[in-house]
């Protein structure tokens, strides 16, 4: 059997990404999901990634059509909205494009800023083998950059289903099905923002509130944070939440060749004032 090295998959939080990601990932993925696939919004936790994963061998960069968080940006620039401290970053990456046309604009852009994150990361370069593009590193590390630009018509509907839910988590994949369950949240309809740096995740917990309206928000560790950087996670959203569920999905850990824990019951919940 072939060797098949480690993936490390970009995403949109959008809930209709649920699925897409179950198909992709196995118990060995590292997944990244933030408002947009937005490749610089997750800068620190790639960087991260690929320093604690060198088995790392494919990056899936994963922008949509009909991405709220491109909306988001299309509403500020055409003057109806304010970003707000925590979003203007991710603005300011789509000043110069034309609203009209932002999701091929982010489609084309997410690839870029990726592939020159990992060549400064691994000190790399971009070479295209065989009508697909690898970034090299000086030590001999080749990782595949794969562009899934997902359509419409490759995710479920939106109509219908309540924004129900959003769980910050740590980037240890985990079926959609089994983090619903752990929460005690329908699927559909909960979000899902991925990081390895929590400071990554703090802008797009603020999108969430200005779009998503979510019920509840629980950080749901699974073991691949360190206990400081769990709390770290949770003393930024103190100052944002009312209210926080956290839930411990285990202690999983994301070594080469484990397969994935069941979760656990075990759950604690901690409420802001
Ligand atoms: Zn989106």
């Amino acid at each position: 059997m072939a060797k098949t090295g480690r993936k490390l998959i970009i995403g949109c939080m959008d809930w209709r990404y649920n699925g897409i990601i179950d198909g992709l990932a196995d118990g060995t993925s590292v997944v990244l999901r933030n408002g947009g696939a937005n490749a610089e919004g997750l800068e620190s936790s790639i960087r991260k990634a690929l320093e604690l994963y060198p088995d790392i061998t494919e990056i899936h960069i994963m922008p949509h059509e009909d991405c709220a968080a491109m909306k988001f940006v299309r509403n500020v620039l055409d003057g109806n909205e304010e970003a707000g401290e925590l979003l203007q970053p991710l603005v300011d990456e789509f000043a110069g494009c034309g609203t009209e046309d932002i999701f091929e604009y982010n489609r084309d852009y997410q690839p870029e800023a990726l592939i020159r994150i990992v060549e400064e990361a691994i000190n790399g370069r971009k070479t295209g083998i065989g009508g697909r593009t690898y970034v090299v590193g000086s030590d001999g590390r080749r990782i595949e950059i794969k562009t899934d630009y997902i359509s419409l018509g490759e995710m479920p509907t939106a109509k219908g289903h309540e924004h129900n839910a959003c769980i910050i988590v740590d980037p240890f994949f985990k079926k959609t099905e089994d983090m619903a369950k752990a929460i005690g949240v329908n699927a559909e309809g909960m979000y899902v923002a991925q990081v390895l740096d929590p400071d990554n995740v703090i802008a797009d917990v603020d999108l969430i509130l200005k779009r998503v309206h979510p019920e509840k928000i629980t950080l749901l560790k699974t073991g691949a944070m360190k206990e400081e950087e769990y709390e770290r996670v949770l003393d930024l959203m103190r100052e944002t939440f009312k209210e926080l569920d956290v839930v411990d999905f285990g202690s999983a850990s994301i070594k080469k060749g484990e397969t994935e824990e069941k979760p656990k019951a075990d759950r604690h919940v901690r409420k802001n004032k």
